[in-house]
């Protein structure tokens, strides 16, 4: 049916009427007096933008957006910094970052002998019994072997003959093994006959004994334990837990200009807390949540928990995360080839769910992101999703997610773009794994397929930056100055002809990242009518040189036109 001409024209003039009515209404926020990147490419750059409830409303020269200034618009004059979008992370791990902030930190450790230094403290002052908990060593980042070793891991005598009385677990930084002293490997009931779990290995020592690494699933050993004390605690306690843990997250992403998080994997049992906070109004920051669960359990309740941008925009529950491979500091991502410095092991893969998930997911339509690191995790997920997708309405636009995506087979780098899955990799992970991922891959391996940005992007594919927080710190500027430089601590770069353009890498962190999760209609990009989600920072990280831009400070995060945080 078609209204009569005039008719048409009469609805029109109104519609115009009205939406220049709606303009002239004084905004609630006007920001100007500085480079403001909108990351559309229609509007490019500009000097001025007006928020008008919790939406931007208009963006342009400064005299074009300073009529809707009013008596009670709050004025943000930039004095020349610079505004981007506010940055979306593209893969962490909410809680966890949260449960991060409240365990010993062991990132910053040089030598093993720091790392029991701090935990021998801490026992000290724990009532026996209770677990010590820290998170994010790494074998590779200490200045020296610890000795004895066993493949390059400390052994847990040590650190046992000085926390007789309380269980340890120190979770390694890539997530994927689990360092436990004697007493914890006591509860759990370890000897040196225990076989480990499918996709899992125990270390042992000269003397046969378990040396007190578990790499993958065969930390969950020992991890049961102290999962089981937890779950003990009465629910109200664990609600309140998960609560505190989702506030220092949000905290902390504020602090770093991040206002909206790619969870990537939160039980059912978890989603609770995330559900109340933003029904409450009081999630901070706006998240996109990947349910990570048992397969049936999937298939029975996601359906029911699937949600988007509830509480006001602030929660999406609309993914499936699967883990097929583990990481390669600690030689768990899966290879087509043996590792270079290990030629007995291809690292370690799980097929068992991938399939099933697949299908579930294309069934639903919701999205599916599988977790893949090394290039056989990858073939194996990219050849079940073309598989799965093939003869399914829209194959390629379904936006399936590989994570990580980090070590990929030059054959397999155009089925991104041809398959358009996404391709969500972490900036950072490159310079800070840079040290030792010649040795694990190889000269040609590393050269041809490690964190192949150019390559992916070149061939058309999508790229969503991030962190892996708390994996690494939730920093987008130290990821975007990694994408773009692919710099290493000591100054070394890493295959510098992959490395992303400037305007690449800040599309990773906003438009496309908005893009990798279907909400390039609210997100993004600062063009009117989507939330007013930005940053400003204290200089243009599109045009200072390279060795400034890790020096970028965020001065100020703006969700939904409210000012969150400010630099103090
Ligand atoms: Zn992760």
């Amino acid at each position: 049916m078609s209204l009569p001409r005039t008719l048409t024209q009469f609805v029109l003039a109104l519609f115009v009427l009205a939406s220049v009515a709606l303009c002239q209404e004084p905004a609630d926020l006007v920001v100007r007096g500085g480079a403001i990147h909108t990351v559309d490419d229609a509007l490019g750059t500009v000097r001025a933008l007006a928020v008008r409830d919790g939406r931007i409303v208009a963006v342009g020269g400064e005299d074009e957006v300073s009529p809707l200034i009013g008596e009670d618009t709050e004025l943000i004059e930039l004095d020349g910094r610079t505004v981007v979008p506010g940055f979306i992370e593209g893969h962490g791990h909410f809680l966890g970052m949260g449960e991060f902030a409240q365990v010993l930190d062991l990132t910053r450790a040089e030598t093993w002998e720091d790392i029991v230094r701090l935990v021998a403290g801490a026992a000290e002052e724990a009532p026996a019994g209770t677990w010590i908990v820290g998170r994010g060593w790494h074998q590779e980042k200490w200045r020296r072997r610890p000795v004895p070793d066993v493949e390059g891991f400390p052994t847990h005598e040590l650190l046992s003959s000085l926390t007789p009385d309380h269980p340890v677990s120190l979770t390694h930084a890539s997530g994927h093994a689990a360092f436990f002293n004697r007493r914890a490997m006591e509860l759990a009931g370890i000897d040196r006959d225990t076989a480990p779990p499918t996709g899992g290995e125990i270390l042992h020592g000269p003397d046969g004994e378990p040396c007190g690494v578990f790499r993958e699933t065969a930390a969950t050993l020992v991890d049961r334990v102290r999962t089981a004390d937890l779950s003990r605690r009465p629910p109200a306690r664990i609600r309140a837990d998960l609560r505190r843990a989702a506030q220092l997250a949000a905290e902390e992403c504020l602090r770093n200009g991040v206002t909206s998080f790619q969870d990537a994997g939160t039980p059912f049992s978890q989603l609770g807390a995330l559900e109340e906070l933003a029904a409450e109004g009081n999630l901070p920051v706006r998240l996109w949540v990947m349910v990570r669960d048992g397969a049936g359990r999937i298939e029975r309740e996601f359906a029911a928990r699937r949600t988007k941008r509830a509480g006001n925009g602030y929660l999406t529950i609309d993914a499936v995360k699967l883990t097929i491979d583990g990481a390669l500091g600690a030689r768990g991502a899966w290879l087509l080839e043996p590792y270079a410095d290990s030629a007995s092991s291809t690292g370690l893969g799980r097929m068992e769910d991938l399939e099933r998930l697949a299908r579930f997911c294309a069934d639903v339509r919701t999205q599916f992101c599988v977790h893949a690191i090394g290039d056989r995790a990858n073939r194996e997920a990219l050849d079940v999703f073309e598989a799965v997708l093939e003869d399914r309405e829209d194959p390629t636009g379904r936006r399936f997610r590989i994570e990580h995506a980090q070590h990929l087979s030059p054959a397999d780098i155009p089925r991104f773009a041809e398959l358009g899955v996404i391709a969500a990799m972490q900036g950072i992970h490159c310079t800070s794994d840079a040290p030792y991922v010649v040795a694990r891959l190889g000269e040609g391996r590393a050269r041809e397929g490690a964190y192949p940005w150019r390559s992916l992007l070149d061939a058309g594919a999508v790229i969503v930056n991030g962190t892996d927080a708390p994996v690494e710190r939730i920093d987008p500027i130290a990821s975007f100055d990694a994408s773009v430089t692919r710099r290493a601590a000591d100054g070394t770069r890493f295959f510098p002809e992959q490395c992303m353009t400037r305007i690449e890498a800040l599309r990773s962190y906003t438009r496309d990242a908005a893009y990798g999760a279907f909400e390039e209609d609210v997100k993004g990009t600062l063009t009117p009518g989507k939330f007013a989600d930005f940053v400003v920072l204290s200089q243009d990280i599109l045009a200072v040189p390279d060795d400034e831009i890790a020096n970028t400070k965020v001065l100020m995060t703006v969700v939904g036109g409210e000012v969150r945080y400010r630099r103090p």
